[in-house]
C-alpha cells in the first residue's frame, strides 16, 4: 500500500485514555477506521469504506509503539481467560472466520486449504469447527505437523494427487498457489481467496465459466467471533508463535519475521 508510518496491525493492549467505562479494559481492536457517514458505513461495512485509514497499512499509524490511538467503536475487550499471547491472534483468527460468514459449510463438506502459513492454519482450524471433512495443503513437513494437532488431514505438496474439493481456500500468500487451487475446486464448487497479493496473474478463467465456480474473495472478518472461540479453547494459536522481542529489537525482530518460513514473531514495549 505504499504506506509510511508506525506498521503492525495485530495488537493487544490496554486502554489508557479515552471514555471512563474503556479505562483499564484489555482490548483488541478492529484496523479499518471508516467515517462514519458514506453509504457503505451506513450499512455497517465501514471495513469497504471508500475513504477509510486502515491501521499500520492506510494512513493511520499502527502498533508496533508503547501506544496507539483508535476509535473507541473499534474496540473489543478480550476475555479473561485469554492471555496477551492469544489475543494478538484475534485480527487473523477474524479474517479466517470472515469464511463462515460467506458461505454455509455443513458436515461432511470436502474442504482443501491450501498453504501451510499461519492464515492457512487459522482457516484450516476455524472450518474444521463447521464438521466439514478438512484437508491442508502445504510445502513444509514441520508447519503441516503444526496443522494436524488440529485433528486436520495433511498433504504434503510433493505427494498431491489431483482430486477435487466443495470448497478450496487459497491461503498460499503466493501467485503460484492460484492455479492450483483453481484446479481442484468441483464442478459448481467454492474457490475462496484469502491471500491479498499485490500484483497481476496471469490465469485462464476459462475453468471458471466452464465448471461454473463460485469464487470469493475474503478479507477482515469478526473480532467477537474469534475471541469467543480463543475463550472457548476451541482453536489454538500459542503454537504458531515463533519468538517474541522487545520493542527495542523490533529491526531484528522485523528481520527474522522476514526470514522465509518464521512462524509469527511477536513485540513486547
Ligand atoms: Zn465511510
Amino acid at each position: 500500500m505504499g504506506f509510511t508510518g508506525v506498521p503492525g496491525h495485530e495488537f493487544v493492549g490496554s486502554v489508557t485514555d479515552g471514555p471512563d467505562e474503556w479505562r483499564g479494559k484489555r482490548v483488541v481492536g478492529e484496523i479499518n477506521f471508516g467515517c462514519g457517514r458514506c453509504e457503505n458505513c451506513q450499512r455497517d461495512l465501514s471495513r469497504h469504506c471508500p475513504n477509510r485509514s486502515v491501521m499500520g497499512i492506510v494512513n493511520a499509524d499502527g502498533a508496533f509503539a508503547e501506544y496507539l490511538s483508535l476509535p473507541v467503536a473499534n474496540l473489543h475487550t478480550v476475555p479473561e481467560n485469554v492471555s496477551d499471547e492469544e489475543a494478538v491472534f484475534t485480527e487473523p483468527l477474524a479474517a479466517a472466520f470472515e469464511i463462515l460468514t460467506q458461505i454455509q459449510l455443513d458436515p461432511g463438506d470436502d474442504v482443501l486449504v491450501l498453504g501451510d502459513g499461519k492464515l492457512g492454519n487459522l482457516c484450516a482450524q476455524v472450518l474444521r469447527l463447521t464438521g466439514a471433512k478438512i484437508t491442508a495443503l502445504g510445502k513444509h513437513a514441520d508447519k503441516l505437523a503444526l496443522i494436524r494437532k488440529s485433528s486436520v488431514r495433511t498433504i504434503l505438496l510433493n505427494d498431491w494427487q489431483p482430486r477435487l474439493f466443495d470448497v478450496v481456500v487459497e491461503a498460499t500468500g503466493s501467485a503460484s498457489g492460484l492455479e492450483l487451487a483453481l484446479s481442484a475446486v468441483r464442478p459448481r464448487g467454492t474457490l475462496i481467496l484469502k491471500s491479498t497479493i499485490a500484483g497481476n496473474h496471469e490465469i485462464s478463467l476459462a475453468t471458471i465459466v466452464i465448471n461454473e465456480i463460485n469464487v470469493i474473495g475474503s478479507r477482515c472478518g469478526p473480532f467477537a467471533d474469534a475471541l469467543d472461540a480463543l475463550s472457548a479453547r476451541r482453536v489454538s494459536v500459542t503454537p504458531l508463535i515463533e519468538q517474541v522481542y522487545s520493542l527495542a529489537d523490533g529491526v531484528e525482530a522485523l528481520q527474522h519475521a522476514a526470514r522465509a518460513g518464521a512462524r509469527k514473531i511477536l513485540l513486547r514495549p
